[in-house]
């Protein structure tokens, strides 16, 4: 024990002197301990008697609670026995009657007996005093430290305790002096604190006040969380609000909150000015609504507005007049394009058709050709003639039905589908639309686009189109659709029965030359800012760039040569070169590069086992050689060439159709079983498909197998069957030009085929034989020379065979 804290006891306890009878003060609502010093308001009669008493003597009174702080007038046994002996310091009269005392504990002290009660209550004490240590035990220091350490703890929950009590309590070595400190600062219950001031030794007082203390904490703790938890909670809404409304205000300052209203006003006029359909403007409306009400940055706000945005762009009202001159028409046609006369003709009349029949139900035009043959370039002059908008989609690769009409706008990022995405690129709701590639669609378990073209595509059910997302019916009815294929076949056949098929094939070497020299030069010139000065391309650079540097049935690449051969005297001409450039056949390959194409497929000499086949494939047409040859071995048949698989059924049949024509072919036929036979195809890069190049591969084999060559100047197309009758086959056209290019003399054709020889153009059929066959026997007779001098393998082997 500190000296300081001794002397002090010694002053107090030792030196004040209590009296054994004093007035007793019932206290209502606390507990005294000794050296607490507190303010007291008295008001009843018997406690103002004790004070008067107190004060005419030595100012001492007993501080005792009472039982029940409800109880008015208390008898003895409503009073506790243990209480606080207190020297009162101050007194001061209230006007209300009462009275206000400062007092201080000074020892605790027990109530012996009342002596009397009567107008207050005076009662015989003895005093209480603790004992002094001269050295604390061990479980002493602990346990105050332990208090000290809980109250510090308590301070931290945010407990109120004053920073000078806390001092002292720091300094304080004297078990039950803490104990009465610790527990007078707490604000105790008056049970527990009077509890805790009956405990006699020290020692277990300050137990009781560790107890008292780590339940104090543990509800401050729990206090503590739920508070957080309940914050938290609230916190989320709160914040979320308050951000909002700082957000509105920043927006208010910025001028943004104007900006919103602008946007909205802005919407309203736009859908004003739509003119929709009722429907669809009651539907704009109703979204419009939604938007408002909305938090202008929520996520579906903007979704909302896209979707406005998306109805008042589309052209519900606005249409061009159609300009239905057929002259005039027709002057446009010719302006954009060489030739084509037939076609040129067909549209005209479709055209004239619609003049007289507003609403034509017509079937729609579908131009079928290959690449570069100006499908495209039609459609826009159509639509230049008719004064209409020209749009364009490509259906190539489109495997879902949401692609042709939309994704329902509950997808995040949805979209309308690409015939409402070309609509409101026209910008009008009849413009000549194009819908490219259409026998490149394709069907899977998305769904089936081709269904959702019916729907577009049939002037029955058209004019209520309905896009996924735009959720409200377009009508198509005016729209002039057109669609593109380079073949046929693949396009399905529920969409071929609505379409009226226009053909274009591929352009002979004349052709070509007549587009570029009248179109695509002129063009080109124009489009890179020079002129016929400049650069003057005779027939015969066009020639070689056409022969040497393109092999295609259209002239895309025709086109994109001569922009090269422009782009590069442009250049120069920029860079200040202001003169005339010769480009000759001779010098092309200075501007171009090195030909690109020679004219290899020729073949040098007749050969045993290669025949030359047409095909027709979506670039047009293309001749393909088929070799065989024959080895010795087992019976097998090899197919090679990356062959589809009608292609290697057709090389099946053929085998089969010579082996049973083996004795007329001069061979044994037991020959089979000691050879091996392989039929190559090369250019392996290009896929071939296709029964069209039967008689070909027959003809292959039958050479290699009877050792008599192949003209080289033969080729020929037609489907072989089992007995060898030969079928008809198709793309014919394409395939005399792709003859012609190779400089094939004489063409082998199915009889069957004979009619469409009327489409080949005249200079074509003049420079080219047709032969026109029915069975396999007339195409040996046609394609077979005479047997080579060496005989073949095949020929000794079925000499082996017919020796043996
Ligand atoms: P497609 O759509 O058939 O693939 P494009 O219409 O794109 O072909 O034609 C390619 C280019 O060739 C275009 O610039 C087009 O104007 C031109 N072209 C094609 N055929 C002709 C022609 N008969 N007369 C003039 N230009 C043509």
């Amino acid at each position: 024990m500190s000296d300081d804290v001794k002397e002090i006891e010694d002053q107090e306890e030792g030196q004040i002197e209590i009296p054994s009878t004093l007035p007793l003060l019932p206290v209502r609502d606390i507990v005294i301990f000794p050296y607490m010093i507190l303010p007291l308001f008295v008001g009843r009669e018997v406690s103002i008697k004790a004070i008067d008493d107190a004060l005419s003597g030595n100012r001492m009174i007993l501080l005792v609670a009472q039982k029940d702080l409800n109880t008015d007038n208390p008898e003895p046994a409503d009073i506790y026995d243990i209480g606080t002996v207190g020297m009162i310091m101050r007194m001061l009269k209230l006007p209300d009657g009462r009275i206000k005392i400062l007092v201080q504990g000074i020892a605790k002290a027990k109530i012996d007996e009342y002596i009397q009660t009567d107008p207050y209550f005076q009662v015989k004490i003895t005093r209480l005093v603790d004992t002094t240590f001269e050295k604390l035990t061990l479980e002493q220091e602990a346990l105050m430290r332990n208090v000290k350490e809980q109250l510090e703890k308590m301070v931290s929950f945010g407990k109120m305790i004053l920073p000078d009590i806390m001092v002292i309590v720091e300094n304080l070595e004297d078990p039950g002096k803490l104990a009465d400190l610790v527990a007078s600062n707490l604000g105790l219950k008056v049970e527990t604190a009077q509890e805790v001031l009956e405990i006699e030794d020290s020692t277990e007082r300050l137990k009781k006040v560790t107890e008292i203390l780590s339940k104090e904490i543990d509800l401050l703790a729990t206090q503590q969380r739920i508070q957080s938890e309940a914050r938290g909670e609230i916190d989320k809404t709160q914040r979320e609000y308050f951000l909002r409304e700082q957000l509105k205000a920043i927006q208010k300052e910025l001028g943004e909150e104007d900006e919103r209203i602008e946007e909205l006003n802005d919407l309203r006029t736009k859908i004003e000015e739509a003119k929709m359909p009722e429907k669809v403007n009651k539907e704009a409306l109703k979204q419009l609504k939604r938007l408002e009400r909305m938090h202008q940055d929520a996520a579906e706000a903007s979704m909302v507005r896209t979707y406005i945005e998306w109805l008042v762009e589309l052209p519900w009202s606005k249409s061009t007049t159609d300009n239905l001159d057929i002259k005039a028409a027709k002057k446009v046609l010719d302006a954009d394009h060489y030739d084509l006369e037939k076609i040129k003709e067909r549209i005209l009349e479709y055209l004239g058709v619609r003049k007289l029949k507003e609403k034509m139900k017509g079937p729609i035009l579908c131009f079928v050709g290959p690449p570069g043959v100006g499908k495209t370039s039609l459609g826009k002059s159509i639509a230049r003639s008719l004064g209409r908008e020209f749009v364009r989609i490509s259906l190539g690769g489109v495997r879902d039905e949401a692609e042709i009409r939309g994704h329902r706008r509950t997808y995040i990022g949805a979209l309308p589908g690409r015939i409402i995405q070309g609509i409101k690129q026209a910008g009008s709701n009849n413009p000549v639309f194009m819908l490219d590639e259409a026998d490149k669609i394709g069907a899977d378990f998305r769904g089936d686009p081709s269904a959702a073209l019916l729907e577009v595509l049939d002037p029955e059910q058209n004019n209520s189109f309905s896009d996924h997302y735009i959720g409200v019916p377009f009508d198509l009815s005016n729209v002039m659709f057109i669609t593109t294929a380079n073949q046929m076949d693949p396009i399905p056949s529920a969409l071929k029965d609505r379409m009226e098929v226009i053909a274009l094939s591929g352009y002979t070497e004349e052709e070509k030359m007549g587009i570029a020299k009248n179109y695509l030069v002129k063009r080109q010139l124009e489009e890179h800012g020079i002129n016929e000065k400049h650069l003057n391309l005779s027939d015969s650079t066009l020639k070689k760039i056409i022969s040497s540097y393109t092999r295609e049935a259209g002239v895309r690449n025709l086109e994109r040569e001569i922009a090269n051969l422009c782009r590069k005297v442009a250049r120069k001409v920029a860079e200040g070169e202001d003169r005339s450039f010769r480009i000759t056949a001779d010098n092309l390959h200075k501007y171009l590069g090195p030909p690109k194409f020679m004219h290899e497929e020729e073949q040098e000499k007749d050969q045993v086992g290669v025949s030359t086949g047409l095909a027709w494939t979506e670039v047009g047409g293309e001749i393909l050689f088929i070799e065989s040859t024959i080895i010795k071995g087992k019976g097998g048949l090899t197919i090679t060439g990356h062959l589809g698989e009608v292609m290697k059924e057709s090389a099946q049949a053929a085998m089969s159709y010579v082996r049973s024509k083996a004795k007329e072919l001069g061979l044994n036929e037991d020959t089979f079983a000691n050879i091996d036979v392989h039929v190559h195809v090369p250019a392996g890069a290009i896929p071939k498909d296709g029964p069209s190049a039967g008689i070909a591969m027959a003809t292959s084999l039958a050479s290699a197998l009877t050792n008599r060559p192949i003209g080289k100047d033969v080729a020929m197309t037609g489907e072989v069957t089992l007995r060898g009758r030969v079928l008809p086959i198709g793309g014919l056209k394409e395939k005399a030009l792709a003859a012609r290019r190779a400089g094939i003399k004489t063409v082998i054709i199915p009889k069957e085929n004979q009619k469409d020889l009327e489409e080949i153009p005249k200079n074509i059929r003049k420079t080219l034989n047709f032969v026109p066959v029915e069975t396999m026997d007339e195409v040996l007779a046609v394609a077979l020379k005479a047997k080579a001098e060496e005989p073949g393998v095949a020929e000794k082997a079925s000499a082996v065979v017919a020796n043996a």
